[in-house]
């Protein structure tokens, strides 16, 4: 039988990159997948934000790493992924959120982030057309961006073969191999697989992986909708983000609105519900385009006639705090969790892939430990981020 150094569970946007940068310092990787063809669960259902404006150390540095591959993939390898560096906007229509923006820019930058409060005419200038009425600044980040999940995780998947990967789809994992305290391999639907390492990576799924090896996984999954519209001419390359909560007691209240222009000139968007709409319903509603086109049109009224082309449904895999569970186990030997990524683990893939592979050849450096630590499962899970 083979013995692999790793196996991932999950071929999504942390088990592909973790992939990657495992097979890169020549570990033997297998990844185990239910569906067909890689990048097929929530994945697929992100819009392609990706930022390192975050309000947590371990996220901002994991997401920088993050950038510079997204950013450099096309040079590197060759495949082009839809980078475009615009960089993110938050905007903010209270003085509440002014200051609370201002102080969360104080913080980022000594993150070591390039961010800064800007002025209602720089908003102007980044999103032509943006509605001024009540709008009172915001924050911009240049270096931040967005690409195409798909476009971006079969290249990653492509590169990751290359160095050796191995990926098993149509195959599920129904048990951890268990001796004593310590994770020996996993049992799928179609045979037993033995390694060093395994590592959860399986999304709005982890937490039935963790009880399997009897590990409590504090992930519990919430459906959130995205659309896209027809193509028009490129005129603004920023994310933006309206973090003003809309009230509508006809289609349901909503906290966060953000949309950005892709490549083909494509506007795609997402918004996230308010209270949280809990379980694994991928299904989607017809409460979501009347709910999401009215906040449209309000923050950029030159949309009123863009058509939309379709819109899904997908998981966010959440923490009780909103920031991920990344490392070792206590107790435990051989198994890593990489879970609980709730609405940014294609941002964080790259970034936690390199992590996890250094976790196990126990390179670790003083920051990775300091990230680890902060995203332990030991934390203190009360303290919710400020900028989610
Ligand atoms: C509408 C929407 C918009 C989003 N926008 C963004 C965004 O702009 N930027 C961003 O960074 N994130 C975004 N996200 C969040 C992002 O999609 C998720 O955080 C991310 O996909 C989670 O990555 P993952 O690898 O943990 O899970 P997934 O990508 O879902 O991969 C998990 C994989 O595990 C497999 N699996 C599960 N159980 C088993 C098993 N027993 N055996 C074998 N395989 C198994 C699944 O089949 C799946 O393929 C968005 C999500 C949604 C729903």
């Amino acid at each position: 039988m083979v013995e692999y150094d790793v196996i991932i569970i999950g071929a999504g946007s942390i088990g592909v990159p973790t992939a990657l940068a495992t097979s890169m310092e020549g570990l033997k990787t297998l990844v185990i997948d239910s569906f067909p063809s890689v990048a097929q669960g929530d994945n697929k259902h992100a819009i392609g934000g990706i930022r390192a404006t975050h309000s947590l150390k371990s996220k901002v540095w994991l997401c920088q790493r993050s950038i510079e591959i997204f950013s450099t993939w096309k040079k590197t390898h060759g495949d082009d992924i839809w980078w475009i560096q615009g960089g993110y906007t938050f905007l903010a229509h209270s003085e509440q959120d002014v200051q609370m923006l201002k102080n969360t820019v104080n913080k980022q930058r000594d993150f070591g982030l390039n961010i800064r409060y800007i002025n209602v005419e720089k908003i102007k200038q980044l999103v032509p057309g943006i509605n001024e009425l009540g709008l009172l600044g915001g924050t911009h980040s240049p270096e931040d961006g967005n690409a195409s999940p798909l476009l971006a995780m079969h290249s990653i998947y492509r590169k990751s073969k290359e160095y050796g990967a191995s990926y098993n789809f149509n195959e599920t994992v129904v048990n951890f191999s268990i001796e004593k305290n310590k994770i020996t391999g996993v049992k799928t639907t179609r045979g037993k697989y033995t390694s060093r390492f395994v590592i959860n990576a399986a999304g709005a799924n982890a937490k039935k992986i963790g009880s399997l090896g009897g590990f409590s996984v504090p992930v519990e999954p919430d459906s959130h909708e995205a659309g896209i519209t027809e193509p028009v001419k490129n005129f603004f390359s920023t994310m933006v983000v309206d973090i003003k909560p809309e009230i509508d007691s006809i289609y349901g209240n909503s906290k966060n609105y953000y949309f950005y222009q892709n490549k083909e000139g494509k506007i795609l968007f997402c918004l996230t519900p308010d209270p949280r709409i809990k379980g694994t319903d991928r299904q989607e509603t017809s409460l979501f385009l009347p709910q999401v086109s009215k906040r449209m049109v309000s923050i950029l009224p030159r949309l009123r006639n863009i058509k939309i082309r379709r819109t899904w449904r997908g998981l966010y895999p959440m923490t009780p705090d909103g920031n991920p569970i990344i490392g070792k186990v206590n107790d435990y030997e051989g198994y890593i969790n990489a879970v609980g990524m709730c609405g940014q683990g294609f941002m964080l893939g790259p970034g936690v892939g390199e992590l996890l592979s250094r976790t196990i050849t126990e390179k670790l450096t003083q920051k990775d430990y300091e990230i680890l630590n902060e995203l332990s499962q030991e934390r203190d899970f009360g303290k919710e981020e400020e900028l989610k």
